[in-house]
Parts: C-alpha cells; structure tokens; sequence
C-alpha cells in the first residue's frame, strides 16, 4: 500500500532500520538464555518489511518502533518488537508451513509471520480487535493470512494439524488441544504463567514419533489467555 506521505514513508524506514539493530544487539544479549546470538535471515527480513505503525493505533505511530510493547486498545498489547523477532524466530520457519497464531490482536505477529510461512491462521478472542487485523492485514496485502473470530485454547480443528503454533496471550498450561494440533515434528512456542505475573516463553517440541519436549526460553510478561467464559469486551 502507498505511503500517505513519502517523507512520512521514509522517516519510519529510517526508524525501522534502527530498530532492526537494536534487534541485533538484544539477539546477542539474550543469548545465554534463548541459546541463540542472531536471529535468521529471514526473521530479519519479515521484521525489516513489515511496517509496524499501521498496526498500532495512530496517536502512537511516532513510537512505533520503540522497542517496547504498545497498547492496542480492550486491555490488550502488541508485543515488543524483540519479542516478536524471537518467538519468530524460535519456529525455525523455511517458508513452506501452515501456522497457527493465538491472540491475533493487532495482526502486526501475523504479518511477520506471513512472511516466513505459507499460511497463517490466527485466532483472536475480541471481536473487534480481529476484524480491525483482517481489515489491516488485508488492505496492506497480507493474502496468506486467515483471522478467525473464537476461543484460541480450541485450536482450529478443520485445519489442524499446524507446522508450527504460536501462542501470544498467557495460560497457565500448555493448552494441550494445540499440542494435539501441532504436526509431528512440529514446534510451539508459548508464554506459560499465571496472569498478572512474569511467565516463561516455553519451546514445545512434537518429535517425529510423537514425544514431546519441553524447555524454558524466558522470562516474559504478556496479557493472559482468557477462558472463553472469562472474556472482556
Ligand atoms: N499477537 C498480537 C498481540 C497479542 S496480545 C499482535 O501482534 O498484536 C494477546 C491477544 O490475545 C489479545 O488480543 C487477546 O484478546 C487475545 N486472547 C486472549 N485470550 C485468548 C483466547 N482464549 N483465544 C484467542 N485470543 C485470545
């Protein structure tokens, strides 16, 4: 999609490509835990294309590219781009899976990894949070990726099973529907914790004969996975 403005265009790119280097530096930092010191070509890539401030709300365009999380309206958030990178990353994408996102909230997760899978589903709880993302994402012309509107701890059964799965909202357990969901040899990535408290980015590996392994990555702070009883408007 064009830029309203050009130089406005611009002025993000510049911030974007700042941005992408504090990526590289906190890759490095967070090395000892996330047992990674960079981040893959092509989550570089999707991080440097996507342009994050259509996807926050536009009083906060200006920190878009702040590497820190941004409100996005119902109590929820966007995540901060390092975040976003790393839980990318920690699929091990080649471009050719079927994904599965829970918590679309504003899209921006699912357009970064719509550029580094085939296909993108994603569930997302708040109705008007997920029609707002399938309008964005299909006005900027993210074609690979599918919202659906309901309660991300069923999965979506008649796509399953998923390459990899990525969950951005907090349970307290590994939602083990979305294991069931998950492809032999497959991986999730999931923040587990009680809400309101720090949870631990968690690595669900699904092995070709069916064992799971489970690691800790890091300590992490998201909004939770509310029970579909629970839900806010
Ligand atoms: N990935 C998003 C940020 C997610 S914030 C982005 O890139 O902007 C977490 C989102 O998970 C919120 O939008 C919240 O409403 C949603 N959520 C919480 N519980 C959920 C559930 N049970 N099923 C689906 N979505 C849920």
């Amino acid at each position: 999609m064009a830029e309203k403005d050009p130089l406005e265009g611009a002025a993000f790119a510049e911030k974007r490509r700042r941005l992408m280097r504090e990526l590289e530096q906190d890759a490095r930092d967070t090395a000892f835990w996330t047992g990674r010191k960079r981040f893959s070509d092509g989550t570089m890539a999707a991080m440097a294309a996507v342009p994050r401030h259509e996807f926050v709300r536009e009083r906060d365009e200006v920190v878009a590219y702040v590497n820190r999380p941004q409100s996005i309206g119902h109590g929820q958030t966007i995540s901060q781009p390092y975040i976003v990178a790393l839980m990318t990353d920690m699929l091990d994408l080649d471009g050719t899976e079927k994904v599965l996102e829970i918590g679309t909230g504003s899209g921006y997760q699912a357009a970064v990894l719509s550029l580094v899978s085939a296909r993108v589903h994603t569930i997302e709880i708040v109705e008007p949070l997920g029609l707002a993302a399938q309008k964005k994402l299909k006005q900027l012309g993210y074609d690979n990726v599918h919202v659906r509107i309901g309660d991300g701890y069923k999965g979506w059964p008649e796509e399953a099973p998923f390459d990899a799965i990525m969950v951005t909202a907090a349970p307290e357990e590994i939602p083990q529907e979305l294991v069931r969901q998950l492809r032999p040899g497959g991986r999730m990535i999931v923040p587990i914790g009680r809400a309101h408290d720090r949870q631990t980015l968690t690595l669900v590996v699904k092995f070709l004969d069916g064992k799971v392994t489970v690691e800790s990555v890091l300590p992490v702070a998201f909004v939770p996975m509310v029970k579909d009883k629970e839900k806010k408007e």
